[in-house]
């Protein structure tokens, strides 16, 4: 997936989880370089542009789901 795309924390490779595919209710770290030095805590359902998809997930998971 192409940097500065908006994606969510959960799904995102900067996401301090040791979880192979993190929950949305989790909290954690951001790892992000530039974001580092701000130690932020995120939760899953946060997101931002500097986003890049996490290891082992299929980039269909950042696809808006249809409204049920
Ligand atoms: S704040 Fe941005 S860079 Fe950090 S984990 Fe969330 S989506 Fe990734």
């Amino acid at each position: 997936m192409a940097r500065n795309s908006w994606g969510h924390c959960s799904h995102c490779k900067y996401f301090a989880s040791p979880a192979a595919a993190p929950l949305d209710g989790e909290e954690a770290a951001c790892d992000e370089p530039g974001l580092a030095k701000l130690e932020l805590r995120v939760f899953g359902t946060c997101g931002c542009k500097r986003f890049e998809l996490r290891k082992g997930l299929a980039p269909t998971v950042e696809r808006p789901r249809a409204a049920v």
